[in-house]
């Protein structure tokens, strides 16, 4: 009989989305007349700019010739994609050498698959509330993590406790779900921390298109010294809606370099490099194709005008909360909207609420942490339309 990886016991039920599924199924068998308005889970609903298509066929039409053919590619990516990402960078004011960029399928694959790396005896600071994946990757891996609690006092953005000695720090800015995004000087104070404790930080900036004031870092490598403490994460389903099409890029700095305990110094480049070739077969070349067009300034141009549209809709949600006199976090540089339950209800107790009085599904905030207990999350990924007929509905509740 085989021995099983008894620490999947460890997690916590993951039950939002199906919970949410199952909840307004059975809302919509009730009452089949009823119009709902999904406004939930963070997925994006435009169609790729003209430019990805373009080059999502051209990688199609490689395919098709012996000459241009294409079989097993490298597994750290093309070299052309690696490039256009280094440059987008560079576009945005912030140095990363193409040799330190991994190409991935997305950024859940490598934030879930980076607690590999590490040893079980970390101390690792995950912020709460935030993505799921950073928690339940290192529970099914036997390791115990420490909370950094996000709450309405912080903005949502914890900082530094030089009480606590970390080893990995897990930090998203913009944040999934509270939108909140971390300036200059409170990066510059994480960066500091982690080269005091010799830490890794692990940067996910998933959300970091929809920063809109230059003032605000879009990668933690904007930050001096960064390069010498942290990993990013970042993918193109948020930036150019590449959700359903996959593709994303882990950049791993050769300077972060820490000795084992017998004393060898071990490179986290050339681990992610070993893991990733021992495990992964790389992105599909096709995608790639599509994935360089995206990083052309003119590709970023179209991605950009979708990011505008989205981030309409987020104003006309922070305008209704405002209106109501809700305190919201996010829904700025960010697609999120995290506000605080009205009238003192609990995230799931106002999910049933807001379903079945204005017929508008959202996300309950306890699926992202403790500290989400009384909160909720609402997307700005619907259309224009159903997003402003959400808000008369919501406009017109208690
Ligand atoms: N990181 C954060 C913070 C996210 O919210 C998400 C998706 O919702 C991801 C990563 C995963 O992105 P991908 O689609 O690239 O796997």
């Amino acid at each position: 009989m085989p021995k099983l990886n008894e620490n999947y016991q460890n997690l916590k039920e993951s039950y939002l989305f199906s919970e949410i599924a199952h909840r307004v199924a059975a809302y919509s068998q009730a009452h089949p007349d009823q119009k709902i308005i999904r406004l939930g889970i963070g997925d994006v609903t435009l169609p790729l700019g003209s430019l990805a298509i373009q080059g999502l066929h051209a990688g199609v039409d490689a395919m098709a010739s012996s000459d241009t053919f294409r079989g097993y590619g490298p597994e750290q990516g093309y070299e052309f994609l690696r490039n256009a990402i280094s440059e987008y960078y560079a576009r945005n004011g912030i140095t990363v050498d193409p040799a330190d960029i991994f190409i991935s399928d997305g950024a859940k694959s490598d934030t879930g698959n980076i607690s590999e790396l590490f040893a079980a005896d970390n101390t690792i600071l995950i912020p709460d509330p935030v993505y799921p994946v950073y928690v339940d990757s290192n529970v099914m891996n036997g390791k115990t993590v420490t909370y950094l609690s996000g709450n309405a006092d912080n903005q949502f953005l914890p900082m530094p406790d030089r009480s606590i000695a970390a080893d990995i720090i897990y930090l998203c800015s913009p944040n999934n779900p509270t939108g909140a995004v971390y300036n200059r000087g409170q990066l510059e104070e994480w960066v500091n921390y982690a080269l005091e404790n010799e830490a890794v930080i692990l940067f996910d900036s998933a959300y970091e298109a929809f920063i809109s004031d230059p003032g605000l870092p879009r990668s933690i490598y904007a930050i001096e010294g960064a390069r010498r403490c942290a990993i990013e994460f970042c993918s193109l389903s948020k930036t150019a809606g590449f959700t359903g099409t996959r593709c994303g890029y882990t950049v791993v700095p050769r300077e972060l370099v820490f000795k084992a305990r017998d004393g060898r110094e071990m490179s986290l480049h050339a681990m992610w490099n070993r893991r990733q070739s021992t495990k992964f077969n790389g992105t599909s070349y096709i995608i790639q194709k599509g994935a360089e067009a995206v990083f052309s300034p003119e590709g970023i141009r179209q991605c950009q005008e979708n990011i505008r549209y989205y981030q309409q809709n987020a104003r006309m949600i922070a305008d209704t909360l405002n209106h109501k006199k809700i305190r919201f976090f996010g829904g700025i540089h960010s697609p999120y909207i995290w506000f605080e339950c009205p009238q003192g209800m609990e995230s799931w107790e106002f999910f049933d609420y807001l379903l079945t009085n204005a017929q508008i599904v959202g996300t309950p905030g306890a699926g992202f942490g403790e500290n989400g207990r009384n909160y909720f999350r609402l997307t700005a990924f619907g259309s224009h339309e159903n997003t402003k007929e959400a808000m008369e509905r919501f406009h017109r509740l208690f």
